[in-house]
């Protein structure tokens, strides 16, 4: 199963359980539970750990990757657990019993609109359209997270200062326990903001399986928590619990699938650096680092190794022929033959273009001659569907050397000893470069003309015919 469809049924079974839970509750809502004095304690310290934990995460993956919506989603976390903290310093009983700083009871519910609606819209910000302008550059990303952080922290500051010094002058939301006029003069505004962030980010999450799939799913949640407040009318009802539960089950699973869609980014992330797209070998950089280390692991233990190095004959007159896309067929074919051909242990490359290079450790010269010649053959038996005939390849072979410094010297001596079978009629192996010997002499290795395979090439030399 996919990624993408992975997600798409973990995203949607986690919504569908928040919104059956939400209208299961909804008409029981204002059914009084009456208070649990642990239980706000506990919901905002658990909220706050998984928020600092994805501030931090999101905050990484900021600057790991100079994404701008990373950024906004880093933002998000850093605004909620602001505002979650006003929440917590001025609702009784969490830090003090009553309330510090001349606090009025109206200030919770504000800073809980403020908390639940402004996460959402800038959660939907991070994910609008228009958000993804490219990345950022390496040495800017650090100090514009610094300044970012700095701003929304300031902004959410003087919101919460806002909340304390003008709650007296706005209208009162909560009488006692009963918060219907919260649902009244907030709802309206609240409501339609959370909506359209959820339009936004849903939008953004088409045929994708990355964050923005779990930050919708943190907007439906809040919306939830929001109706069941709203439509509860009383703190500490069923609906009121019913919403804060949500929230914490919901930050732990966004969070947990967040930490593990970043896994999965990383990993194909390090495999398209290691690795080529389209042959899934290794690539020209990852192969000289593993060459280098199989280098030092036969000069510790005294063994022998070597390299055989081969480019496919008239490539370009493949593309010119039968087009780009049937090029790229043979190139997967290639790499499936190598697979096929060599053991596991060896490491096989495309070095670029039609290039490829396996490294043979634990073998001579004269190995690496038979693999040399085990592949030529499969290559020239192997009808490719794309072009409908065989290909053939020029084959360099060298062996480890006590004077080869590092991996390039051997790989240069395979790659001259390549050049050589090309200059002397191509589908051939080589073990000495172009200079060596003087010219019409061959190796033992070699083809000689006697050889049918040597008269006439498997593959129809396009264009060459
Ligand atoms: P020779 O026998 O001398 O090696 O001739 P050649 O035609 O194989 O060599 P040349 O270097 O002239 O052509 C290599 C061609 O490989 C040219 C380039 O367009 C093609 N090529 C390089 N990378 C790719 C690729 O990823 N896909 C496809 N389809 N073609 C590629
Ligand atoms: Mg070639
Ligand atoms: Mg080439």
């Amino acid at each position: 199963m996919s990624v993408l469809v992975r997600t798409q049924r973990s995203t949607l079974l986690v919504s569908s359980i928040a919104v059956l839970a939400t209208l299961l509750v909804l008409p029981l809502g204002s059914h009084h539970m009456g208070p649990t004095t642990s239980f706000v304690p506990a919901v905002l310290a658990t909220v706050a750990c998984f928020d600092i934990m994805s501030v931090w995460l999101l905050a990484g993956e900021y600057l790991d990757t100079g994404d701008r919506r990373m950024l906004g989603m880093t933002l998000a976390y850093l605004w909620s657990l602001l505002l979650m903290g006003g929440y917590a310093l001025a609702f009784p009983g969490v830090v003090a019993s009553h309330p510090p700083l001349a606090v009025t009871a109206s200030v919770a519910p504000y800073l809980y609109v403020g908390w639940h609606a402004g996460f959402p819209v800038l959660l939907g910000a991070a994910w609008a359209p228009w958000s993804y302008l490219g990345g950022i550059e390496h040495r800017r990303r650090a100090p514009l997270l610094a300044g970012a952080v700095a701003a929304m922290s300031a902004a959410a500051l003087l919101t919460v200062a806002a909340c304390v010094l003008f709650a007296r002058r706005l209208p009162v939301l909560i009488h006692g326990l009963d918060t219907s006029s919260m649902a009244k003069v907030t709802a309206p505004v609240a409501l339609p903001l959370v909506l359209a962030s959820l339009l936004v980010c849903t939008r953004a999450v088409r045929g994708r399986a990355g964050p923005e799939r779990w930050s919708s799913v943190a907007i439906l949640v809040c919306l939830c928590d929001l109706c069941l407040t709203y439509s509860s009318r009383y703190r500490y009802s069923l609906g009121w619990y019913t919403g804060r539960t949500l929230t914490v089950a919901a930050s732990a699973v966004v969070l947990i699938a967040m930490l593990a869609s970043f896994r999965r980014l990383k990993a194909a992330a390090e495999f398209n650096a290691a690795y080529d797209g389209l042959t899934a070998l290794a690539n020209r950089r990852s192969a000289y680092d593993s060459a280098a280390a199989l280098i030092s692991r036969a000069r510790r233990l005294g063994t022998p190794l070597s390299v055989v190095m081969f480019d496919l004959d008239k490539f370009k007159q493949i593309n010119d022929s039968y087009g780009h896309a049937a090029g790229d067929e043979v190139l997967r074919c290639v790499a499936s033959t190598v697979r096929a051909t060599v053991r596991d242990s060896d490491l096989s490359a495309r070095l670029g273009g039609e290039e490829f290079a396996v490294v043979l450790p634990d073998a001579d010269l004269q190995d690496a001659r038979l693999v040399a010649e085990r592949l030529r053959t499969q290559l020239r038996a192997r009808t490719i569907p794309a072009i409908g005939c065989s290909v053939t390849a020029s084959f360099g072979i060298a062996e480890l050397q006590p004077d080869d410094v590092t991996a390039e010297n051997l790989l240069h001596r395979a790659d001259q000893a390549m050049y050589r079978a090309k200059a002397l009629g191509r589908d051939q192996i080589s073990d000495r470069p172009a200079d060596l010997p003087a010219a019409g002499e061959r190796t033992a290795g070699e083809r000689t003309a006697a050889e049918p395979a040597a008269a006439e090439p498997a593959v129809p030399l396009v264009g060459a015919r």
